[in-house]
C-alpha cells in the first residue's frame, strides 16, 4: 500500500429532536419518544459518514452534493444519499478502508444498537461489518446534548485511492 494514495476525511452533523418516534439512526428505526428534525429524514449519523466519505474524496459536503433547496432531497432517504456519495468517491478510484463513528445523544441508551448500526452502515456500503466502528457518548447531562435538545455524530473516514 502506497502511503500517498491515503487520504483522510471527516465529518459533522447535528439535528434537533421533536416529539414523535420513531428514531432513525444510521438507517436502523428505533422505537424512541423523539426523533430528529431536518429537511431530508435527518439521519445525523449517516450525514456525518456521508460529509467524512466526500471529504476524503475531494468531493466537498453532503450540503454541495445534495441541496437543501432542491425538492427531490425533501425527505430524502440518507441510505441513497450516502450509497451516491460512495459511488462518487468509487468513480474515482477510492476504496474504503474504515470508518469510526461517534454519535452524541443523551438518550436513548445506544449500546444496545451499536453493532446494528455498525452493520447496517457498512450494508449500505456492501462492506465489511468489521470495518465500521460505533461509539455513543452522552452529554454527561450538559449543553444541548444533555439537555436532550438535539443529537451530534461525527465520523471519520479513512480511504485509499486506487489506480484506475
Ligand atoms: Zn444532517
Amino acid at each position: 500500500m502506497n502511503p500517498e494514495k491515503l487520504r483522510i476525511g471527516i465529518g459533522h452533523d447535528t439535528h434537533r429532536l421533536v416529539p414523535g418516534g420513531p428514531l432513525v439512526l444510521g438507517g436502523i428505526r428505533i422505537e424512541y419518544d423523539q426523533h430528529l428534525d431536518g429537511h431530508s429524514d435527518a439521519d445525523v449519523l449517516l450525514h456525518a459518514v456521508t460529509d467524512a466519505i466526500l471529504g476524503a474524496a475531494g468531493l466537498g459536503d453532503i450540503g454541495e452534493m445534495f441541496p437543501d433547496d432542491l425538492i427531490e432531497n425533501k425527505d430524502r432517504n440518507s441510505i441513497e444519499m450516502l450509497q451516491m456519495a460512495f459511488a462518487r468517491a468509487g468513480e474515482r478510484g477510492f476504496q474504503l478502508i474504515n470508518l469510526d463513528c461517534i454519535v452524541f445523544a443523551e438518550r436513548p441508551k445506544l449500546s444496545s444498537y451499536k453493532l446494528e448500526i455498525a452493520e447496517s452502515i457498512a450494508a449500505a456500503l456492501r462492506l465489511k461489518p468489521d470495518l465500521v466502528n460505533v461509539k455513543a457518548k452522552t452529554g454527561e447531562r450538559m449543553g444541548q446534548i444533555g439537555a436532550e435538545e438535539c443529537m451530534m455524530a461525527q465520523c471519520i473516514a479513512l480511504l485509499y485511492q486506487t489506480d484506475e
